[in-house]
Order: C-alpha cells, then structure tokens, then sequence
C-alpha cells in the first residue's frame, strides 16, 4: 500500500523550493509558478490542465497537493458559522471555524495537534500536543475552507485568518513564520497581514524575535489575569514569564509595527471577574496602545471552571471604560456547534474509542 507519509508536501514550499524541486525532475523553471498558483487554488495534480500528462501522473505518484483533508463539516444554524473536523496524512485529527461576517469569511486556524501550554481553561490542551504542525498544513486548512465555500457557490474566499485554533503558535515558530510568509505571496492565497491575527499566551522571547520579522499581523495576548498571582492560578506559562516581561514585549512589538495589540481576557466566575480585577487590569495597560477583548468563558466540563453572568460581563467592561480602556465583549459564533477550541475534535475523538474514560 502507498505510505502518504513518504510523498512530498508541495504545498508549503515557495516558489523557489518548488523551483528547486522541479529542476531536479529536469522540469522547465515556469513549472514552479503554475504549480505554486494550482496548489493554493486546491486544484488536484490530475486537473492541472497545463502540465504534461505524464508530469501530472509522476506528481500524483510521489507528492501530496493538501496534506489536509475535511472529514466533517457543521454549520451554525444561527449564524452560517462552519465547523470543520479535518485529518492529516499520518490520521491525526484537527478542527477549525469558518466564520462569516458581513465583511468576509474568517478562517480559525490549528497550528498544532493538541497544545502543550496546559491553560487550565482550555479543552484543546487536556491531552497534551502530539505535534506541530507544518506550513502546508496550515495553508492545507484554508485551500479546504475555500473549497467548502466554493461549494456553497459562495463567490468570496476565505479573506481573513484568525491563528486561534489548537496549538501555541510561537511554539511553533518557525512554521508559523514560513506559512505567514507564504500566506501573503502573489499567485498564491494572497492574504496580507492586516488580515491575520495571531494569538499568543505570551513566549516573551518568540514575540520579540516576532516584532523583528516584518511581518505585521494584529497580535492578541491571552492575558486572563490583572496580575501573575491570578494569571498563575489558570496558566501555567506564567510560572515562567511574568506580566511585566509579557507587557514589555507587546510595547516592543507596537513600537516595531505601529499596531496595537489586542489583549484576551476570558471572565472566569470567582477567579478573575471581579470589578477590582477590571480596576488593576486598567492600572497595568494605561497608556498602552490597546484594546481589551472580553470573553465570556466557554465552561470547560473537564475542568469544573465557571463563565460569568452577562451582568458580571458587563459590571467588567463598564470599570475599563471609565479609566478609558478600549474594550468590547467578543460576538459569539457558533453557539449551537461546539464553537470553543478543542470542544469538536475532543467529541470526535471520543466516539472513535468510546471504551476509554475521559
Ligand atoms: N495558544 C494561543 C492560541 C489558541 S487559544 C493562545 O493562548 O492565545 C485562542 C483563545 O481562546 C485564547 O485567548 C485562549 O485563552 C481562549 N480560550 C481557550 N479556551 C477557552 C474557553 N474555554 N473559553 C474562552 N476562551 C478560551
């Protein structure tokens, strides 16, 4: 049986890769430019209708043109909203979000299987990371979800990419720097920076090393605490850096990129919802170029943590308003279609070994 495995991922390489990779086969230069523009249209080596026969037979042969594959796709009934459950070439499992607003389709990205950071909030990392992911898997998420909107006859493509799935992207550096690089690339998917959000829990070195690649994206920090006492309680990585560092490198990166960042911060009932805990919070981030983004925690069964009253919600935002914080409440998508990271994947997981306890 053919190992999908050994096969090539063409989807990941630029054009100079693939223009190194041709050359290899005895392959004109010009190969390089009409496959890099295929592969990001999703179009199957056997369609490439201006390869030669045997070039696409010989391609299908060795290489893989999307590493990734949907399984199973859920739409919102309320708001269009898609979930997609998707497998990669060695049977790990992935989800992602399609999100439509008025504006343009939004993609929610993976960009590991799993997570390692252990936030206590978190369903995506209850089983650890099994793996990173690689550029083309990552680019493999989006040709998919245009494929499905396509299918939909839905004219607009996937516009806007939010890395807010599975995984910590700054644990995954260099493959989310290489796939960011490539995302942007004319005759490709052509998605430039001010429409990719990234979203960290905060690896100070790595959001540094990031401010210095050029490559502008809205930065979001998962900070969920006033300061490291509470942040402690809920995530793990604050053992290791502390609000202050994690400050001091969003300053570094507005400076480098002249855009403000935008700070998470997921209400969580008796833990770190309280109006003094909105006054402190105020204290830390004036100043900054910023904004605040409330979530209203998507309660976690596994791990007994409670989400706040829209009252709480709004007691919270009205103490960052008043000391002039920008703030707003983050629209819930998908409400009926286990929306939150990690909720989907874990479900299906699941009903695949049903004898195994949780
Ligand atoms: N590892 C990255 C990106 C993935 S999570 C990060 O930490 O930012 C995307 C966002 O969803 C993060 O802000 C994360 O803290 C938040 N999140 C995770 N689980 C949640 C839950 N149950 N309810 C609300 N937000 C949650």
């Amino acid at each position: 049986m053919e190992n999908k495995n050994d096969k090539t991922q063409l989807l990941g390489m630029t054009p100079e890769e693939l223009g190194a990779f041709f050359k290899e086969q005895g392959q004109p230069a010009f190969r390089a430019k009409q496959v890099f523009a295929w592969l990001h249209q999703g179009v199957p080596f056997e369609k490439m209708s201006n390869l030669p026969k045997v070039l696409r037979e010989t391609l299908e042969e060795t290489c893989i043109d999307n590493p990734v594959s949907v399984i199973e796709t859920i739409q919102s009934r309320l708001d269009g909203t898609i979930k997609l459950l998707y497998r990669l070439p060695d049977d790990h499992v992935i989800e992602g979000v399609l999100m439509r607003y008025k504006y343009g389709n939004t993609l929610c990205l993976s960009t590991q299987v799993g997570c390692r950071m252990g936030c206590k909030f978190c369903a995506s990392t209850l089983d650890g990371c099994a793996r990173s992911l690689t550029p083309a898997e990552m680019l493999g998420q989006i040709v998919c979800a245009n494929g499905i909107l396509a299918g939909q006859g839905e004219g607009q493509k996937v516009g806007n990419i939010v890395l807010m799935g599975s995984g910590e992207p700054f644990d995954n550096y260099d493959n989310v720097v290489k796939f960011l690089r490539i995302l942007r690339m004319e005759g490709g998917l052509c998605i430039g920076m001010r429409s990719v959000s990234l979203s960290t829990c905060g690896l100070v070195e790595n959001m540094r090393r990031f401010a210095e690649e050029d490559l502008p994206v809205t930065l979001s920090l998962s900070l969920h605490a006033p300061n490291d006492e509470i942040r402690r309680k809920t995530m793990p990585i604050a053992n290791r850096y502390s609000m202050d560092e994690i400050l001091s490198a969003c300053r570094y990166y507005i400076e480098k990129t002249g855009r403000r960042v935008i700070f998470e911060y997921a209400l969580v009932h008796g833990v770190n919802a309280a109006p003094e805990h909105a006054a402190e919070l105020a204290s830390r981030l004036r100043g900054m170029q910023c904004h605040v983004n409330l979530i209203p925690l998507n309660a976690v069964p596994e791990r007994g943590l409670q989400g706040v009253s829209e009252r709480e919600v709004d007691a919270f935002r009205k103490v960052l308003e008043q000391r002039n914080i920008s703030v707003t409440r983050r629209r819930e998508m998908g409400d009926d279609i286990e929306g939150a990271c990690g909720q989907l994947r874990r479900r299906y997981l699941k009903d695949q070994r049903p004898n195994e306890k949780e």
